[in-house]
Formats: C-alpha cells, structure tokens, sequence
C-alpha cells in the first residue's frame, strides 16, 4: 500500500491517498478506478462515476463521532434487489478505520475485525440459520448480491465497481455483523446502529 500524491492515469488530475491502508482510489473528476500499490496507482479500467443523493456526509467532509475527530476518504454504493445503499469510509483521529453504512437514512457505524476461522461458502450460508463466526454463534438475519455501482475517493476494501459482492448480514450477542465475499478476500465487519446526532459533521 501507498499514501501520498498521485495523478489519475486516466485524466492526470491529482489524486491525494491519505490512508496507507487504502486499497483503491477512485477519481472524483473522471470515475477512474485504480488500485493502490507501493509502485503506485494502477487503472483497473472501470469507470464508475456516482450519482449523487442526499446525505450528511461528503468525501473530504471533516467532523467527530462519539469524540473522535474523522475525515470521510470514500464511499461505495451498492445496488440491490431491495434498493441501494452507501458505505462510507473514514479516517479517525486515533488512527483506526471506521466505516458508515447509510442505508435510507440510518446508519450503522463498522470496524474490521479479522476472520480467524474459515467460514462455509455464501451459498451454503441461509438466512435464519445459525453461523459460527470465529468461534461465536451469529444468526443469519440476511444475505444480498449487490452490485457496487459506483464510488469516490479512498476504500479500505479491494472492490471496484461492476464487482458484485455477495452480502451476509447477522446478529451476535447485540453487535451486528457483516460479511462481504468478493473475488480475492472475505471481509468481516462488525458495527452497531448509530443515531444520526452522533454524527456531527463540521460546516
Ligand atoms: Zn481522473
């Protein structure tokens, strides 16, 4: 991974990575995505440009979360069945990464947390049926294909638009879980819904 200034192979506009945990870097001017190495950007060849919707949130917006400082880098969109959500990624004062999920107005606020045991594949996996996630018993409460159709900025996840991911949402003991199966990794995130006055975002 790499931090620092770049230029979008695409369109030469500058492009600021300022997470070295960032994976992929999508260009706000032309929707170029581009995949973040130590020798630097390489273009993917997807362009994905988001239709914008209303949200408190903006890429580069700056604000604090339960106290702690945070800059948004990214956001993601999924298309589903059932409609679309955001995910956005940021960058807390204390160092960790954070990302909100924005799904019509609510939000849930998610960490990463490392998978320690293998998990069945996502065929196999059915909601109302018990999953064991790294030891602990979660319940299985849904389980989406998305499509993510666009994005900005940063993302900690090494997805790019077009890829559809394949969604598992469960409950363990009150934390809510989410488990995401793309090509190359299987990212576990678990988070907590969030009351939208805990989100202040600077003017
Ligand atoms: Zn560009």
């Amino acid at each position: 991974m790499a931090s620092g200034e770049f230029n979008c192979p695409s369109c030469a506009a500058p492009l600021h990575v300022e997470n070295r945990f960032s994976k992929v870097v999508i260009c706000q001017y032309c929707g170029q995505t581009c995949s973040v190495s130590p020798e630097g950007l390489d273009p993917t060849g997807e362009k994905a440009q988001l239709a914008d919707f209303e949200s408190i949130l903006s890429v580069g917006s700056t604000g604090s979360f339960r106290g702690r400082d945070f800059k948004v880098l990214g956001r993601l969109r999924y298309k589903y069945d059932g409609g679309f959500w955001d995910e956005w990624f940021l960058s807390m004062s204390d160092g960790k990464k954070l990302w909100l999920q924005e799904d019509e107005g609510e939000f849930t606020a998610f960490e990463k947390e490392t998978l320690t045991a293998p998990l069945p594949p996502f065929d196999e996996i059915s909601v109302g049926s018990m999953l064991d996630v790294n030891g602990k018993q979660a319940f299985v409460t849904e389980k989406n294909k998305a499509l993510i159709a666009g994005g900005v900025g940063e993302l900690y996840f090494a997805v790019t638009p077009g890829m559809t991911a394949n969604c598992v949402d469960g409950n363990c003991g009150g934390q809510l879980l989410s488990i995401e199966f793309t090509p190359d990794e299987i990212n576990l995130s678990v988070g907590e819904e969030v009351p939208i006055d805990s989100i202040v975002v600077n003017s």
